[in-house]
């Protein structure tokens, strides 16, 4: 064996090592996660592969889908889907300033635009994509952002792509920002304010009138990432509708598709210039290939729905009050109810209790949330069936609630 080679295989070696000793100490902590293979049906129904298994699989409800309206399995939805790939193929072939902009994508934008109430959308490969695209193509060294301690991590993955300095502040503590804006803002070129509309791992709302005011009076941009909003909330228009929509200015509305959209993609609601700005300029959208015409259907498909049925849209918050109510905890603002258990191994613990019962609810653990707020999240769906949630809570009642830490 040649000198090289064996040298190639001591270097594999100690990657072998590297990547065992890091799994081992994340096992430690209680912080391995592993993929289980996952088989959604209609209604809430999972099907997950038993342990060590190869074919088993437990039936399961489940309550950790973020696909709220079940749009996922629509009939509608699906066919759109399916008569997409017929007409124009399985994927979009380029990215969309090449050849991949089918017809499809203006239809889509023009309904995200309509249901936002923006002069126009763009649509991204993701939701991820689409926060790592946008922050740094408006936002740049001599710029400053401020951002929610508990915003999504692709915001925080987009602002640190951006190079600015970032301030960040306490969760949806109005005070807190102020004192940062008046401290720092002013040294800065542009600034951006960055929150989730609907908090992903906490189901609450952003105080979104109040941020507008401090970005109105601190001369800053205010971007609001919709993923939880969309669909649910607002009458299905999303977290600014929640509030006085007409009246309230959020230049900058980001969301994906991938929720109670029941599809995959992402977006940014905006003006016609700014969403050409972002068109000519953000990373993600110029260099990656546009979304396959069956995602980008289905979108559109979905939204008529959404857009045209608020009932629909406000049973998901309505199933969590179910439980909620039950319960004895605070009223919902989202269809998703954390329950913090603290200790990441007892969480763990609660989340196979809860499947040994036929519930599926994965413990969320850090880095996803700070250490310490290990925690069940719950997410309900148009088509949970009470009865269901009522068993699920008295479960909870009974035997999770005592294991909190704070207890
Ligand atoms: C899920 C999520 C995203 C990412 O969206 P994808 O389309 O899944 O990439 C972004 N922000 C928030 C708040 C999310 O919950």
């Amino acid at each position: 064996m040649s000198d090289e080679s064996v040298e190639f295989r001591e270097r594999m070696t100690i990657l072998e090592e590297f990547a065992k000793k890091k799994l081992a100490s994340l096992q430690n902590r209680s912080l391995r996660r592993r993929l289980v293979e996952t088989d959604r049906r209609e209604d809430a129904a999972a099907f997950r592969l038993e342990d060590g298994s190869e074919t088993q699989r437990k039936a399961l409800i489940s309550f950790c889908c973020n696909d709220y309206l079940n749009l996922s399995q629509h009939p509608a939805v699906k066919r759109a889907a399916i008569e997409a790939t017929e007409v124009y193929g399985t994927g979009a072939g380029a990215s969309r300033l090449i050849t991949g902009n089918h017809p499809l994508f203006a239809q889509l934008e023009k309904r995200l635009a309509k249901i936002k109430g923006t002069e126009d959308a763009v649509v991204f490969g993701s939701g991820y994509l689409a926060n790592i695209g946008i922050i740094p193509s408006l936002i740049g060294a001599q710029d400053v952002i401020f951002i929610d301690e508990l915003a999504h991590a692709c915001l925080f993955g987009g602002a640190q792509l951006s190079a600015a300095d970032q301030f960040i502040f306490r969760h949806n503590a109005c005070d807190h920002l102020e004192s940062v804006l008046a401290e720092h803002r002013s040294k800065a070129g542009n600034a951006l304010i960055l929150t989730d509309g609907v908090f992903s791992m906490d189901g609450d709302l952003a105080p979104l009138p109040d941020l507008a005011a401090l970005a109105d009076k601190y001369d800053a941009w205010l971007m609001t990432d919709d993923a939880h909003g969309l669909g649910v909330v607002g009458d299905g228009h999303g977290s600014k509708a929640a509030f006085d929509g007409a009246s309230l200015s959020i230049p900058l509305q980001m969301g994906t598709l991938s929720k109670a959209v029941g599809s995959y993609g992402g977006y940014l609601c905006a003006s016609h210039a700014v969403a050409e700005l972002i068109r000519n300029r953000a990373r993600s959208f110029v260099y990656t290939t546009g979304l396959p015409p069956a995602s980008v259907a289905a979108s559109i498909a979905a939204l008529d729905i959404i857009a045209s049925d608020k009932e629909f849209c406000a049973q998901p918050v309505r199933q969590a009050t179910v439980f909620t109510d039950r319960i004895g905890l605070p009223q919902p603002q989202s269809p998703i109810v954390p329950l913090i258990v603290g200790d990441a191994d007892a969480t763990l613990k609660a989340s196979h209790m809860l499947e040994a019962e036929g519930f599926l609810v994965t413990a969320i653990r850090p880095p996803t949330v700070p250490t310490g707020t290990s925690r069940l999240r719950f997410t309900f769906t148009a088509s949970h069936r009470d009865e269901d949630i009522l068993r699920l809570a008295d479960f909870v009642r009974t035997h999770i609630l005592p294991m909190r830490s704070d207890q």
